[in-house]
């Protein structure tokens, strides 16, 4: 992919200087734990995940547990993190997949994992780096997509070709971190609203900069 803005290893230099993110903003112990919260935190804030899981962790530890417990009383726990009805529904039938195919155990490759109820590349992504600590992809969540575009990193649309040039633009060593590195970034200067690019690292070379008199590309 022909990219348009700073050189791509620029920016996640200027990314790593500036955050020191947690390898993820979900508060988990184990694989499943971090599994579970990823899943809930579709259409839904971290901080919001993470007051639900407090109290959901200390009840259901493994995939028995979540198996066992009533559909409703699963769905009543979860309710507040939004679509509450099909959250569950993956999270019951993937847990059954654990222990019927995977002696119980989170499956360690992005293969495996995405053949799992409700769990695409991205979430896949996250696990394997946060519990793993395999580079096998990058989640690209909407914070990714927004900076991929308005850096100049990708002109795609869709999530898979956004992770794809991604993929080709960085090592993957670095793969893990990124989705940490760039929700950092996105949070704190480049909002989807507003974007605050007078306080932004980036503004005199980025091709989406305020100050430069730029648009939006991620609009574009
Ligand atoms: S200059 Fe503006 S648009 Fe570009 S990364 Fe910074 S905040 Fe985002």
């Amino acid at each position: 992919m022909k990219r348009i803005g700073l050189r791509p290893e620029i920016i996640l230099q200027a990314l790593k200087r500036l955050y020191r993110p947690p390898r993820s903003f979900l508060n988990w112990k184990t694989p499943l734990d971090l599994l579970v919260a990823t899943i809930l935190s579709a259409q839904c804030t971290d901080k919001r995940v993470n007051i639900v899981t407090q109290s959901l962790f200390k009840k259901l530890r493994n995939p028995q547990d979540y198996v066992r417990i009533p559909r409703r009383e699963l769905e009543q726990v979860i309710h507040s993190c939004g679509t509450f009805r099909a959250k569950a529904r993956y999270i019951q039938e993937l847990c059954r997949i654990l222990l019927e195919k995977h002696q119980g155990k989170v499956p360690r490759t992005m293969e495996e994992l995405v053949h799992l109820p409700g769990v695409g590349r991205k979430t896949a992504a996250i696990v394997l780096y946060g519990a793993f600590n395999k580079n096998e992809g990058i989640a690209t969540d909407t914070h990714v997509m927004r900076l991929a575009r308005r850096l100049g990193l990708t002109r795609h649309k869709t999530q898979g070709k956004i992770e794809r040039d991604l993929m080709e633009f960085y090592p993957r060593k670095e793969w893990g971190r990124m989705n940490a590195l760039f929700i950092s970034h996105g949070r704190a200067v480049c909002t989807a609203k507003n974007r605050q690019c007078e306080k932004c690292v980036f503004r005199k070379q980025c091709p989406s900069s305020l100050e430069m008199g730029k648009g939006d590309l991620s609009r574009s």
